[in-house]
This record gives C-alpha cells, structure tokens and sequence, in this order.
C-alpha cells in the first residue's frame, strides 16, 4: 500500500509530536510553519549585555506536562537533559515575612500549611483522590481515548466526577481547604489559561489536569541549555526519520476537497497536496483557512482571551536570594509572590481584566529560576537568568508600552534578591506581545481558555467527538490537534500524540 501523504501545518510541539509518530508508522510527512524556525510557542530568543550573548525562554519555561511514554517514545529522552528541583517551592504574601515551603513530603507538608497558613482541612483526602482522577486522565492519554463523562461516572463514581470533572473550583477547594492561603496557592493553576473565575463550570477539572504530567511524576523541571531544546531536538530527530520541514511557509488556502494546500514562501505562491492535513495551529488560524463561514464564526465565539505576561530578567552575578536555604539547589527552586490577600481579592483580579479601563491589576508571580537551575546541570553560562511568569494583563498593550508595570514586577522580584545591582536586563512581554509572536489568537497560552465548555470533552471541534474527536468539522481529510484541543496547552504534545493514533487507525481501516 502506498504511504499517505501527511501534512502538518505549524510546527509546534503538538505538531512535531504528531509528526513523530506518523512517519515511525509508515506516513510520509511534511511540515510547514510560517516562522523561520521550529518550535512555535517553545522557543528561545537571544539577549546581547557587554558584547556576550545568551539565549533565554522567550515562550515556555519549565517541563512538567508531558507524558513519560512521548519522552522516551518520540527519542527525546536519549537527547536531553532534565533537572527537577526537590527544593521545596517557597511562597510569599504580601506583608508577610515568613516564607512558606511546600515540601514534597506530604507529613511535612501537612505540618508546614497547618503552622504557617492554620490549615484545618483534609490536605491527604485532596492529594488521594486528585491522584485518582489523575490516573484514570493518563490512562486516556496513553489510549488516545478522549473522554467522556460517563467513562469518568463508571470509573470514579458520581461524586468525584460532579467534585472534580464538572464542578467549579470554588466548591472543590472549599470541599478539602480551610484556609485562603491554601485555596490561593491552588487556584493560581485555575487562572493560568486567563480570566477564568473559580465559580465557572468545570473549573475544578483544570487542577487534575494540570499535575497530569508524568515525565516528572506530576513535577515542573527543567532542560539543560533552556527548553527550547525540546523542540530543536524533536526537529532534529522527526528530520533523522524522514519527516520534511518547510519553514518560513505561510498557508494561505486549503482546498480540502482536492487535498490542495495554497503557501507563500519568498513572496511566491506554491501548492503542495496531502492525503490527510493536520492543523497543529490554534483554532481560530485552522478555523480561517479550512472552515465554512459559519464555522469561522462559531469558533469567533470561543473565549480565547489570555491574562499572564512574562518578564525576563538577567543577571550579571548568581542571584542571592534572601529566602536561601542550605539546599544545594536552593537557587533553582521554585518561588511565588502573591499580590493579593484573600481568595476574593484574587478572584477580583482575575476576572478584573475583562474591564476594558483596566491594563494590570496584580495577583501573583511565579519565578522559574533557570540560571540557577542550569548551573544543577553543569551549563554554566555567562548571565544569571531568570523567567517571571505573572498576573494579570489585559490584551490591550504591548510590554514596551507598559514600562512602569516593568519596572514595578522587576523590583517586586528585586525585594527578594540580596543583589539587585546585578540585575542588569529585563524585557516585559503581554498577552498582546504573545498575540503577535506566536499568532496566539486572544494572547492566551492554550490557544484557548480553560473555561466552561472549553475543558473536557468539549475541547474539540469535530462534528463527530464520539468516533474521531480530533477531526475538524465534519471533514474526513482534516484533523486539528494544537493547544485549543483537549488536555490543553503546555510543552507535552499530548493533542499531537492522541491525534496521530486516531488518524492511524483511520489509516489503517
Ligand atoms: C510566555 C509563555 C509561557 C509559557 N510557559 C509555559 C511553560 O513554562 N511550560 C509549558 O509547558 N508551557 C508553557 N507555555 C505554553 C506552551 O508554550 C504552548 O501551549 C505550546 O507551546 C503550544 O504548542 P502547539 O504546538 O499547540 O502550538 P504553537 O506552539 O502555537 O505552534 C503553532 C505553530 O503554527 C504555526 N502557524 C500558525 N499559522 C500558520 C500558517 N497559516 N501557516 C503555517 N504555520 C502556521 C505557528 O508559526 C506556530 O509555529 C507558555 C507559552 C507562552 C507564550
């Protein structure tokens, strides 16, 4: 039988994920992206101090979402290095000097959020039966089986699937938590996606599936070099298979019933044709080049807008930090800064940036420590760097239009570095900045957000979710498998993954 022809449009670890594993199993792929490099959102970009140069995370940061079975499966495993703080993470709130650890060891744990946050509540109840939840979502991932509510009913029971999959995150956290400080730290993974209130349907859900990454057992980490390389490496290795890469190609048309692709590259129109099409893009972009008009609208109507913006930060000496332990990688632990006080407070911010007179309104920061976390790796580079991943932002302004909200995040880093005379560069970008690097519709990090009818089985745009939930429309010739499709967005590929073995048993009938 003759190979079929696959072609994937963007080349981002979803698409790259998927490339993998169609060209192992027997598919002839191509690639075609319309930047001049691999990698959409999982890229990195080069920052020039005292004529050195050295690249940081201009999208992604940290690893935690992917599966073990991609690690190993696609070849990634053999050609990168990963490192995982054990350090406890250590949380900050305002006007409050004591630093709390969230150990990984659960008694201790137990005891810290008891003392430092007067948590009453039943903290071994949630982690027992969050892994319950978790283990039934990876089995789904490793089947490439979507699923579906009476799946999770049969296997999890009415109660955990009302608590956990349907419910609201409000009702879950005040279910196990007595303490704001808790629910805070617990609803920060809630808002990620953007504006997303902890009383919406199915909010709850976005818990689970966020500590589903098992490449790590459910913990961040990182990638010698930067994370970056996960992608690069993926190219590299999808390229040593036989897969071809266009960059610099913008698909313009697609002509699905003749398996038409219309691109420019060079300022010059070219057509390629395909058996089969993969859109490993956001929905909108797959939406604008496949669908109807009806469906352009339609997808028009999803919530897309995100809220995080990033700040980057260098470094001409190690960071000292002030909350140091005598761990030996206490510079690359995790560290979060909380602008807000209270659970209202937080869920007041979060949603504060739908108002259109609003720009920035804080809520908290998560501080990926890279440098720090590259020296546990033995890559000792030049520049201390550091990634800030914080709250909350509104679509509205570019980073370099904000340059007093950079300065503000900057310095709240700073409170807590013993030598902020080092900090010698930063470089703020917005969810506007992310709208136009990586084509993110509505800035968001998930193409899409994780809100009611945008989570679970409903994170699809198949006219058929029951038997093919990654196909597009009603098309027999076109899948769709970018961050807008269920689990969500992240480095895991884990869209790619299950679309490509649902395309191969289409394939193979
Ligand atoms: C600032 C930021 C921080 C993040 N932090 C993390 C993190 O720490 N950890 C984590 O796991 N995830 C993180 N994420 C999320 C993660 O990076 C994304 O969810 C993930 O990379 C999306 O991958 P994807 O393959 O689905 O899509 P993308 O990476 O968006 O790839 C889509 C590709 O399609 C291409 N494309 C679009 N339209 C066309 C067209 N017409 N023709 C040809 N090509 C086209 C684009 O150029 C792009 O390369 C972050 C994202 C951002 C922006």
């Amino acid at each position: 039988m003759q190979k079929p022809d696959i072609l994937i449009v963007g080349a981002g670890i979803n698409g790259l994920v998927a490339a993998n594993y169609l060209q192992k199993n027997g598919c002839n792929v191509t690639m075609m992206d319309r930047s001049r490099r691999v990698g959409g959102a999982c890229v990195s970009e080069d920052m020039n101090y005292g004529n050195i140069s050295q690249s940081y995370a201009l999208g992604a940061s940290v690893l935690g979402l992917m599966q073990d079975f991609v690690f190993e499966e696609t070849g990634l495993a053999h050609k990168l290095e990963t490192f995982v703080p054990s350090h406890p993470k250590l949380i900050h709130f305002p006007n409050d000097p004591i630093v709390t650890r969230i150990h990984r060891d659960p008694k201790d744990l137990d005891i810290e959020l008891a003392k430092k946050w007067g948590e009453k509540g039943d903290v071994e109840g949630f982690r027992h039966d969050e892994g319950r939840i978790i283990k039934f979502l990876q089995r789904g991932y490793r089947e490439a089986c979507p699923p579906t509510l009476e799946a999770a009913r049969s296997e999890l029971g009415e109660v955990l699937t009302d608590l956990w999959i349907k419910g609201d995150a409000k009702t879950l956290l005040d279910h196990y938590f007595t303490s704001e400080r808790s629910k805070m730290y617990m609803a920060m993974t809630v808002s990620e996606s953007g504006p997303v209130s902890l009383e919406d349907p199915y909010s709850a859900f976005t818990l689970p599936v966020m500590d589903s990454g098992s490449i790590f057992d459910g913990y961040y980490g990182h990638v010698k070099g930067g994370i970056w390389k996960v992608t690069e490496a993926l190219s590299h290795i999808n390229h040593e298979l036989g897969v071809k890469t266009h960059l610099s190609s913008q698909v313009i048309e697609v002509d699905s019933k003749k398996g038409r692709v219309l691109f420019t590259r060079d300022g010059k129109e070219n057509h390629v044709n395909f058996d089969y099409l993969i859109m490993g893009t956001d929905p909108l972009t797959a939406h604008k080049l496949v669908g109807n008009e009806a469906d352009i609208k339609s997808a028009k109507e999803k919530k897309y807008l995100g809220s995080s913006g990033k700040l980057n930060m260098m470094f001409k000496n190690p960071i000292q930090w002030k909350d140091a332990t005598n761990l030996s990688d206490t510079d690359a632990a995790f560290r979060f800064i909380f602008g807000v006080e209270t659970l209202e407070e937080f869920e007041n911010a979060t949603l504060k940036v739908t108002d259109p007179n609003f720009h920035y309104v804080p809520g908290y920061m998560q501080i990926y420590c890279e440098g720090g976390a590259q020296r546990q790796m033995q890559n000792h580079e030049t520049y201390d760097r550091l990634a800030v991943f914080f709250k909350n932002f509104a679509l509205s302004e570019k980073g370099d239009e904000l340059p007093h909200i950079e300065e503000e995040a900057k310095q709240k880093v700073l409170e807590y570095v013993n030598n902020p005379e080092d900090c010698i560069w930063t470089r703020l970008l917005t969810p506007r900045d992310l709208q136009s690097l990586f084509y993110f519709p509505g800035g968001n990090l998930d193409h899409t957000m994780l809100t009611g009818g945008q989570t679970y089985f409903d994170r699809n745009f198949s006219s058929d979710p029951e038997n093919y939930f990654y196909r597009f429309g009603d098309k027999e010739n076109v899948y769709l498998c970018g961050a807008g499709t269920y689990p969500c967005g992240s480095v895991a590929g884990t869209p790619g993954y299950m679309c490509s073995q649902q395309l191969l048993k289409v394939i193979d009938k």
